[in-house]
């Protein structure tokens, strides 16, 4: 845990019981939970938990450039930490979400004069090797 409140005090983020816990769930898990799955699997850890300290968790995290949101469909807001950059590839049979180690397509800069870019995903969608035999 001591080397995870370092890399939270590095984002500027204090490092809190509930916050360690939640960035280790998204640094070890890999499965781009929503904040619904998060709260759920945390509370056995911390009965204390509100829905609403994870949300604002979570969104203190995207603030400070630690996490990101994928929207996938429609009421389906997952979360991941900003790492090297990935793809996603969601199986529409299981409902999986995989990284693919794709790099976004270098897409002209000059498309993007005068906007601040934070942020860019790549999203595939069809049906994973496992859904296929
Ligand atoms: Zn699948
Ligand atoms: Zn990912």
């Amino acid at each position: 845990m001591q080397r995870y409140s370092d890399i939270l005090r590095s984002y500027d983020i204090k490092p809190s019981y509930t916050r360690l816990l939640i960035y280790q769930y998204l640094k070890q898990e890999k499965t781009h939970p929503t904040a619904d799955e998060i709260y759920q699997q945390l509370l056995n850890e911390v009965p204390t938990l509100s829905k609403t300290t994870v949300y604002n968790t979570l969104h203190l995290f995207i603030q400070k450039h630690l996490a990101t949101m994928i929207i996938m469909d429609e009421n389906e807001t997952r979360y991941d930490l900003i790492s090297n950059p990935h793809a996603h590839f969601k199986c529409m049979s299981c409902a999986k979400i995989y990284d693919i180690d794709a790099e976004a397509p270098s897409l002209n800069p000059e498309l993007f004069k005068g906007y601040i870019v934070n942020d860019a995903q790549l999203l595939y969608r069809g049906i994973c090797p496992k859904c296929q035999s």
